[in-house]
C-alpha cells in the first residue's frame, strides 16, 4: 500500500490552492537544556527565539501569512519533536532560525541552508519515520484514496520518495533564491540536516550571521537589526507566496 505520507506529499505539491494565507512553520534554533553556540554571555538559544518570536509577531499582522511556532519560550525540543509539530502543522514553507558559529572570526553574513541529495538510506529513513506515527496516517485526506490501490514495493516507494523530495528540495532552493533577493549579501549553502531531511516540506536553516564575528554578534544581538531583518524576511516569503499562487 502506498504510504499515507506520499499521497499527502503528491496532493501538497499537484494542488496549491489559489489566495489563501501562507502558512509558515518558525522553528527557533536550540532552546531549554541546549543553548546551542556560545559566545560570552551570548546564548544562540535566547536570540534563535527572538528572532522567531519577531518573526512571528511581522507575519502576523500581515492576512497573507498564518505563522506557527515549533515550540515555547525556554522550552527544550528534540528534533524528532520537531518534526512531529511540522507534520501535524502542514505547513507551507518551514524555516529553522539559527546563529551561526565558526573558528575563523573574520568569517561574517547570512546564510540559507538547504539540504542536499539525499542517500538511499536517509530516503529509507524519511519513509520508515512514517510507519510508527499512527496519529500521522490517520489524519490524512480521504479525498485521494485512489492512490492508496497504487500497491508499490519498496523499491517503488523510495523511487517515489526520492522524486518528492527532489522537488522540495528544487522548491526550497527558490525559495532561498527568494529571500536572497532581500538580503544581497547573503549565501546559499548545501548541508547535510537531520530536520530537513526528515520533512516533508519545502524547509530551509537561516542563520542569521555569525556570533563568532564581533560585527555580526553586535547586530544579530540588536532587536532594531532583528527588526529590520525579520521584516525583509517577511518581504522574500511575500514574494514566494505570489510567485506560486498560494
Ligand atoms: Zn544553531
Amino acid at each position: 500500500m502506498l504510504k499515507p505520507i506520499l499521497f499527502t506529499l503528491i496532493v501538497t505539491l499537484s494542488f496549491p490552492s489559489l489566495g489563501r494565507s501562507l502558512k509558515v512553520l518558525i522553528d527557533p534554533g536550540h532552546g531549554g537544556d541546549a543553548p546551542g553556540a556560545i559566545q560570552g554571555p551570548y546564548q544562540e538559544a535566547h536570540y534563535t527565539w527572538l528572532w522567531s518570536q519577531a518573526l512571528f509577531k511581522e507575519l502576523n499582522k500581515s492576512k497573507d501569512f498564518k505563522p506557527f511556532l515549533t515550540r515555547k519560550k525556554g522550552q527544550s525540543l528534540s528534533l524528532e519533536k520537531r518534526v512531529e509539530v511540522a507534520l501535524k502543522t502542514k505547513p507551507d514553507v518551514f524555516l529553522s532560525l539559527h546563529l551561526n558559529s565558526f573558528k575563523d572570526p573574520d568569517v561574517s553574513g547570512m546564510e540559507f541552508y538547504i539540504q542536499k541529495s539525499l542517500s538511499s538510506n536517509d530516503m529509507a529513513n524519511f519513509l520508515a519515520q512514517f510507519e510508527s506515527h499512527e496519529e500521522i496516517q490517520n489524519s490524512t485526506s480521504t479525498q485521494f484514496d485512489f492512490l492508496k490501490d497504487l500497491k508499490l514495493d519498496l523499491t517503488h516507494e523510495l523511487i517515489l520518495t526520492g522524486l518528492v523530495k527532489k522537488k522540495l528540495q528544487r522548491k526550497s532552493k527558490l525559495l532561498a533564491e527568494t529571500l536572497k533577493k532581500h538580503f544581497p549579501d547573503s549565501r546559499i549553502k548545501y548541508g547535510d540536516f537531520f530536520l530537513l531531511k526528515q520533512l516533508p516540506h519545502v524547509s530551509l536553516f537561516i542563520e542569521v550571521g555569525y556570533m563568532s564575528n564581533p560585527k555580526d554578534l553586535k547586530n544579530i544581538t540588536r532587536p532594531q537589526f532583528i527588526k529590520k531583518q525579520v521584516k525583509k524576511i517577511l518581504l522574500g516569503l511575500r514574494l514566494y507566496k505570489q510567485s506560486h499562487h498560494f
